[in-house]
């Protein structure tokens, strides 16, 4: 029987969950689907509209507007309502409020059904985000938990926003990353949290290539 094969990866900020998610699913010709795009364009589209207090606005936000994802080349696109914001949802002013707008359950129950939905028409997925091992796919055939230490992560991110000539120190890197990681965890619906049947991978001083290594034979396992 035709059979839909879905990787999950969940982990904290700045743990690798993107570049590795994505390179996965270049090398296995698999759909990647970025969750935490999702939640970010809506905390952008709720900062432009002036509502970020208003949580029955934002739901209503989340239920209705279209969000198309793309994946060219290496990059994440995401369009709402067939406006490109690709940049804006990356800003640091949506990484500090993007988690207070993750906490509302309306939000997340309409951002679980479409990153659901976009799996329906593919066979073979990877999914990354906080949640997608425990809420979105939990019957994923792999399921990652990405951790990395805080030290890692900051530089990571650092690197990031310099290589985009974006101005940002260090210790507002670190306290953004704890911030989210703190709200990210102890939220009410569906926090982050490493799945029981998920393999834990520390990213700390491993190389990008070694963690897809780690995935890509996982999935030979499973076919062996
Ligand atoms: O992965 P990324 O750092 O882009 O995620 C941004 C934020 O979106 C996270 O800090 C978290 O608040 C939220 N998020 C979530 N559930 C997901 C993916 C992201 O709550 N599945």
């Amino acid at each position: 029987m035709y059979k839909k094969f879905i990787i999950a990866i969940d982990g904290p900020a700045g743990s690798g969950k993107s570049t590795t998610a994505k390179k996965v699913a270049e090398s296995l010709h698999f759909l990647y689907i970025d969750t935490g795009a999702m939640y970010r364009a809506i905390t952008y589209l709720a900062m432009t509209g002036n509502f970020l207090e208003d949580e029955a606005k934002i739901i209503g936000l989340a239920e209705n507007v279209k969000i198309d994802l793309k994946f060219i080349n290496g990059k994440t696109f995401l369009s709402a309502d067939n406006v490109d914001i690709s940049e804006e949802i990356r800003s640091i002013d949506v990484n500090n409020n993007v988690s207070q707008v993750s906490k509302i359950s309306g939000v997340r129950k309409a951002l679980v059904k479409k990153q659901q939905d976009l799996a329906v028409n593919n066979s073979g997925v990877v999914i990354e985000g906080r949640d997608v091992t425990t809420v979105v796919f939990p019957k994923a055939d792999i399921k990652i938990f990405l951790t990395a230490g805080i030290k890692e992560r900051a530089e990571r991110r650092l690197k990031e926003y310099e290589e985009k000539n974006v101005h940002v120190s260090l210790d507002e890197i670190k306290n953004n990353i704890q911030e989210r990681d703190r709200i990210d965890s102890t939220r009410a619906d569906s926090p982050l949290t490493k799945a029981e049947d998920a393999l834990e991978i520390d990213t700390s001083s491993i190389t990008i290539d070694e963690q897809v290594d780690i995935i890509l034979n996982k999935v030979k396992d499973f076919f062996n």
